[in-house]
């Protein structure tokens, strides 16, 4: 029996963890249940799935070292930079951890893996993406590889001349083509910021260079990334978009458990790929820079990006005012190296005050 701390249960992943273990309560068990909100969904779990603990927390609250104390696997599904303070947590607790949360490696990679590497912890990926790598490399994190190459649906606004972009609603933005999400990583996704992210999680997941990594528009989203290998061959990793069969096998692997049903290619046809337009989506670029930078530096842009897309999904600034705002906190606040959490902190709690500044003008 795998028991399990999930951080985020009331989340989009959180639920499809749920679910999982719904479906396989002869493998899986919770040994604590956390969420940021949502306290009668808590308690409808907590009736399901009887777990020790089950904890409403404010976003703010420090993670306590009884989330994890009776777990195999920190499952980290929340959103947001105060992941990182949870999967620290977890790793310091010297636990094995499932990881959907992306500011921890976003922000925190560098101090992250440190400390992983020398608790001797793991951290399994559980992003489609991230997965389907995994699985390309058949679960090796020491495999040698010629490139990553990552795939992105591209969103809803792919196509989207930069004149167009400007009148995009909130609404249109949440219109995923093809993954069901919360609203920040929908948006993030229009923005490709989250494909931003997800170089910069490879790159420290799989220990690896950023002229390594590349990053491919795929409107199916039915390959979920590939692997290239020093001899030309190229694994990818196939399947419906369903976060189910990621987050199960982050849990059992290299054991595969029965999931989802395997893509029909007969019904599904053409497979296409295209240039990912990182010129309309100056999200993706300024991520990459960021990563490259390293330090405080992703802390600040994902800082500044939390606030201008909570004010673009309020309605108070335009679509590629998001960029923009990322732009003018990565312009004006000093970048720091990255030697603790706190300093972390000080840098998100810096760039989330200059973002609003800008916006609201308070
Ligand atoms: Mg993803």
């Amino acid at each position: 029996m795998i028991r399990i701390a999930l951080i985020g249960c009331t989340g989009s992943i959180g639920r499809q963890v749920a679910d999982v273990v719904r479906r396989n309560r002869d493998r899986f068990c919770f040994s604590a249940l956390v969420c940021g909100g949502n306290g009668e969904e808590l308690n409808a779990l907590a009736a399901e799935f009887s777990p020790a603990l089950a904890v409403c927390a404010a976003s703010d609250a420090r993670p306590k070292e009884a989330y994890f104390e009776d777990c195999d696997v920190a499952f980290i599904a929340c959103g947001g930079f105060c992941g990182l303070a949870y999967t620290l947590a977890a790793v310091r607790a010297g636990k094995k951890i499932a990881l959907a949360n992306k500011e921890s490696l976003v922000c925190g990679g560098e101090i992250v893996m440190r400390e992983a590497k020398a608790k001797g912890v793991e951290i399994v990926p559980v992003d489609s993406e991230h997965s389907a790598l995994f699985q390309a490399l058949s679960f090796r994190r020491d495999a040698p590889f010629r490139r990553l190459i990552l795939t992105a649906s591209g969103g809803p606004f792919l196509h989207f001349s930069a004149e167009k972009l400007k009148t995009v609603t909130a609404a249109d933005a949440l219109r995923h083509p093809t993954w069901k999400m919360g609203a920040k990583i929908t948006v993030d996704s229009a923005t490709l910021l989250n494909k931003g992210y997800e170089v910069i999680e490879a790159k420290w997941l799989y220990d690896t260079e950023f002229k390594k990594i590349a990053a491919v528009v795929h409107p199916e989203s039915i390959v979920h990334s590939l692997v290239a290998f020093e001899d030309g061959a190229v694994i990818a990793q196939l399947g419906y978009p369903d976060m189910r069969l990621p987050i199960q096998l982050a849990l059992t692997y290299p054991e595969r458990l029965p999931c989802a049903a395997e893509p029909d290619l007969e019904q599904i046809g053409a497979l296409h790929f295209e240039r990912l337009p990182a010129e309309r989506f100056p999200c993706f670029s300024l991520a990459l820079a960021a990563g490259r930078e390293g330090g405080t530096c992703p802390t600040l842009l994902n800082g500044a990006a939390e606030i201008a897309v909570r004010a673009f999904l309020d309605g108070r600034i335009t679509f590629p005012q998001i960029a923009e705002t990322i732009e003018c906190v990565l312009n004006h606040l000093p970048k720091e190296s990255c030697d603790s959490f706190e300093a972390l902190e000080q840098a998100d709690l810096r760039a989330r005050a200059y973002a609003m500044r800008s916006i609201y003008g308070k």
